[in-house]
C-alpha cells in the first residue's frame, strides 16, 4: 500500500511550509490540494463565469488540465499557461474558497487528488484530506494557529512577494474564509478521527516537523 500522511487545517497555519519540507524528508510525492481549488478559481474568473454558476463552474473544472511542476517551487501550469503568479493572490483564494462549497465542484475535483498517490508515499496538504480524499491514510495529522497569527504569517508573505497588504484586512477575510470552510456542508474543515492535533502559534516550523517525523515512525 502506498503510505499517505495528511496534513489538514485553516489556511496560514504553515501546514504548506511543513508538508513541503516533510515531503522532501521523507522522498515523498506532495498534493497541494488548494492549488487545485485555486487553479480552478483562476479558470473560473479567466473565463468571466459567474461564481454562483454552478453549471458552468463544473464545465470548467472538468475541463480542467493543470501540470505541476515541482521544482525549487512549485510551478503550476493552466491549460499551458504558467499561473504560479496569480496562485497567492487573496483574490484567488476568495475565489476559490466560494467556489470549493459546491459540492458538484468537489466530486469532479476528487480523482484528479487521488491521483496523486503514487509509490513510495504521498504528503497531502488540504482541508478534507484526512476526512474526505484519503480516509485511509495512515497517518493524519490536523496542523492550527490563532487566526491572528496566521493573519501575521500571510502579511509576512505577501509583503516578501512585494505584494501590498493590510494586516487587519487579512485578518477578517482569514476570518471570513475559515468561516466558509468549517459551515459548508460538504466537507467542512474538521479534525479526522486519529488526527494528531498540534497547534502552531507559539512553536517553530521544525518543531512542528520533528512532532510528525515522531508520530509516523
Ligand atoms: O489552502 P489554500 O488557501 O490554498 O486553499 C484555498 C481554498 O480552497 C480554501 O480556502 C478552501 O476553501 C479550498 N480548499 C478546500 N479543500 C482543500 C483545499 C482547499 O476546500 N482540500
Amino acid at each position: 500500500a502506498v503510505p499517505v500522511l495528511t496534513i489538514d487545517g485553516p489556511s496560514g497555519a504553515g501546514k504548506g511550509t511543513v508538508s513541503r519540507l516533510l515531503a522532501k524528508r521523507l522522498g515523498w510525492h506532495y498534493l497541494d490540494s488548494g492549488s487545485i481549488y485555486r487553479s480552478l478559481a483562476i479558470a473560473v474568473l479567466q473565463q468571466n463565469v459567474a461564481l454562483d454558476d454552478v453549471a458552468a463552474i463544473v464545465g470548467v473544472a472538468q475541463a480542467l488540465v493543470l501540470a505541476f511542476e515541482c521544482g525549487d517551487e512549485l510551478v503550476v501550469k493552466l491549460n499551458g499557461l504558467d499561473i504560479t503568479a496569480q496562485l497567492g493572490l487573496e483574490t484567488t483564494g476568495n475565489a476559490a474558497s466560494i467556489i470549493a462549497a459546491l459540492p458538484e465542484v468537489r466530486a469532479v475535483l476528487l480523482q484528479k487528488q487521488q491521483d496523486f498517490k503514487q509509490l513510495p508515499g504521498l504528503v497531502a496538504d488540504g482541508r478534507d484530506m484526512g476526512t474526505v480524499v484519503f480516509p485511509d491514510a495512515a497517518h493524519k495529522v490536523f496542523l492550527t494557529a490563532s487566526s491572528i497569527k496566521r493573519a501575521e504569517r500571510r502579511y509576512k508573505q505577501l509583503k516578501e512577494k512585494g505584494i501590498d497588504a493590510n494586516l487587519m484586512g487579512l485578518a477578517k477575510d482569514i476570518e471570513e474564509r475559515d468561516r466558509r470552510d468549517r459551515e459548508r456542508a460538504t466537507a467542512p474543515l474538521s479534525m479526522a478521527s486519529g488526527a494528531l492535533f498540534i497547534d502552531s502559534s507559539e512553536i517553530t516550523i521544525d518543531a512542528v516537523i520533528t512532532q510528525i517525523l515522531d508520530f509516523i515512525r
